[in-house]
């Protein structure tokens, strides 16, 4: 036999090999609380690992430019037809290999060069490609921008309409990546409507819980869908359009040949099986414990005294002001010492934030990972007081230790990747 075709990956590159066993280490071993992170079923990590990798299949199902597509075809009707019964959609395209070329290929497709947009502003929960002047958004169309109200730091709905009357956008884009609230869709798409613009919708935060209904859907209400496929959708890292059958030709043009070539067959492949997943009966349950968790964890951070933008959560996230006009410390300094006790975040700006976004006042904080892993109501509990705790006393190395163990604990009870977990020989330290 070829030993091209058996040698495994210990074999053919121990160095990669022994990264790929410390980062399931990492994983395992740690508190992973990073809200646009979830860790896939063993299924979906299996079929990305396949020989599909291989497959050129530039077109679409039965329209290809190449041959031996006909396995292809199966793996990409089958990922459309389910994001389409999930969704509750007219059309979907699965090709986008990132949330952010989806959101590329929707602007391309509603926009001509040098348009106008209104989207929300990074600062107040908002993504890049929604606008930003160093993203493809901000460069190649004319930008104006909304955000929350100073007082309840939530979208003003009023305002957003004034915003959409003085610049009368082409496209009006929402959806957000650091917004603990419910998103009026509805209303979003009565706004557009009323200066004549269109609506794109990006759900990537939220995708898992608009699938199973506790947010509500924009599907209805706006013309393009966008999302990740791998936040709390859960499926392999990815991106995925959904919009209305008049647009599905413009879209798939879009996406292919507009802004990419070959389709990742593997990893459509594997969006299909987490769609697949999705549309079981327990992916609900899933997605309200998110939420319940989010809501355990934002009650007992809140209760230790510690001020959460906007007062609470209704998502997956809730934002933490760990900074508090200077009282408390930064985003920076709270990120780097949760990770020398193995609890994983970002550092965040928050809305008006007087600190520059590599610094930043706060902490994002999400539940979908932990979820995945099986913790509850009773660990968010633990876990928030550990947080707060760290915030507090960020130099303690007494509440360090004590921290650490806790979180070697509370993981040892929630084990992950069975398979994949292999121990570390030759080695007393690391994690
Ligand atoms: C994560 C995110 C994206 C981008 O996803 P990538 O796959 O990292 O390109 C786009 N929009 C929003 C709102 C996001 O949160």
């Amino acid at each position: 036999m070829n030993k091209f075709f058996t040698a495994n990956i210990s074999d053919a590159d121990p160095i990669i090999s022994e990264a790929i066993d410390d980062e399931v280490r990492r994983q395992t071993n740690g508190l992973e609380l990073i809200a646009s992170e979830n860790f896939v079923s063993e299924a979906v990590l299996q079929t990305m690992g396949t020989v599909f990798t291989n497959k050129y299949a530039e077109g679409y199902p039965r329209k290809r430019y190449y041959g031996g597509c006909e396995f292809a075809d199966v793996v990409e009707d089958a990922a459309i037809d389910r994001a389409k019964q999930i969704f509750g959609a007219e059309h979907a395209n699965v090709q986008p290999h990132s949330g952010a070329q989806a959101n590329m290929a929707v602007l391309m497709t509603a926009l001509d060069h040098g348009d106008q947009i209104l989207g929300m502003n990074l600062s107040h929960g908002g993504h890049l490609t929604h606008g930003h002047p160093l993203n493809f958004s901000g460069i190649n169309y004319k930008v104006a921008d909304y955000g929350v109200n100073r007082e309840t730091e939530q979208i003003d709905y009023d305002e957003l309409q004034r915003l959409a009357e003085e610049h009368k956008p082409k496209l009006l884009i929402c959806g957000a990546s650091a917004y603990p609230r419910t998103i009026d869709f509805a209303r979003i798409g009565e706004i557009a409507r009323s200066v004549g613009a269109k609506v794109m919708a990006d759900i990537a935060h939220i995708a898992g819980l608009v699938a199973v209904g506790l947010h509500p859907s924009p599907v209805p209400h706006c013309e393009f869908v966008t999302t990740t496929t791998h936040k709390t959708l859960r499926g392999p890292r990815g991106g995925l359009i959904l919009c209305r059958e008049e647009f599905a030709k413009d879209v798939d043009r879009s996406v292919f040949p507009g802004v990419q070539g070959g389709p990742l067959v593997h990893i459509i492949a594997a969006k299909a099986v987490s769609f697949g997943e999705a549309l079981q009966s327990d992916f609900k349950a899933y997605q309200q414990q998110i939420i319940d968790n989010a809501r355990v964890l934002a009650e007992t951070i809140s209760s230790a005294g510690l001020r959460l933008v906007s007062g609470g959560t209704d998502n997956h996230l809730l934002l933490v002001d760990v900074f508090m006009d200077g009282k408390g410390i930064t985003g920076k300094v709270a990120e780097k010492a949760l990770d020398e006790v193995h609890i994983t975040v970002n550092k965040n700006t928050i809305p008006f934030d007087t600190n520059k976004p590599f610094v930043a006042s706060g902490i994002r904080l999400g539940t979908p990972a932990l979820t995945t892993r099986g913790m509850k109501e009773a660990e968010m509990k633990q876990i928030g007081e550990m947080f707060a705790a760290i915030i507090r006393e960020p130099e303690s190395e007494e509440v360090k230790n004590r921290v650490r163990g806790e979180v070697a604990e509370i993981t040892a009870k929630f084990p992950m990747y069975p398979t994949r977990l292999k121990e570390k020989r030759n080695e007393t330290a690391g994690r």
